[in-house]
């Protein structure tokens, strides 16, 4: 049978977070970053960049018929991102409810977007939104070795421990 620990271990997942210029404009990396945090879900990458036209391009490849698209990558590259890969159990899905609805709107109160932000067009932040597009996501972003795996002291508080 498998340790509680090895359990967990099959269970964690990452997802690829990226506070857009706005966000980093705005003073809010340490607000967002708090809030995965402070959830429980763990930093393995981090990194801050200004991506070039064509990157934002490729990051947004999934929406390159809609209208927005040319405006969504000139802004994208207009200047930093901070580019994260978070871990946890669940981080991938639980990581869309931390940040909110697209419009922010439409965004509960309590969530990022929903706290933080005001249009859809500057909504502060990005959360992959499946574990394909995760993977895809962090691959685009980082290098292998630019990620970390550790275990958190805290871990068998959060994830608890037999
Ligand atoms: N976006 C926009 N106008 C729209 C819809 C989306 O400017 O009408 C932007 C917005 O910044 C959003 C991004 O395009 O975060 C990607 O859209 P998607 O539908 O993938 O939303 P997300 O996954 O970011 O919530």
């Amino acid at each position: 049978m498998l340790q509680d620990q090895e359990v967990h271990a099959a269970e964690m997942e990452r997802t690829f977070i990226a506070i857009k210029p706005d966000g980093v404009q705005r003073g809010l990396i340490s607000e967002i970053i708090t809030r995965f945090e402070r959830k429980g879900f763990k930093l393995v990458g981090l990194k801050i960049m200004v991506p070039s036209k064509g990157f934002a391009q490729q990051h947004y490849h999934g929406a390159k018929e809609r209208p927005f698209f040319n405006g969504l990558c000139n802004f994208l590259s207009s200047g930093p991102v901070v580019a994260m890969v978070w871990e946890g159990e669940g981080v991938i899905r639980y990581g869309r409810k931390l940040i909110g609805a697209t419009d922010p709107q439409k965004s509960e109160p309590g969530t990022i977007r929903g706290d933080l932000a005001v249009v859809v067009g500057r909504n502060i932040i990005h959360g992959s939104d499946g574990a394909e597009t995760a993977k895809d996501e962090i691959s685009l972003w980082f290098k292998p070795e630019e990620l970390v795996s550790y275990t958190s002291n805290a871990e068998k508080w959060i994830y608890g421990q037999n």
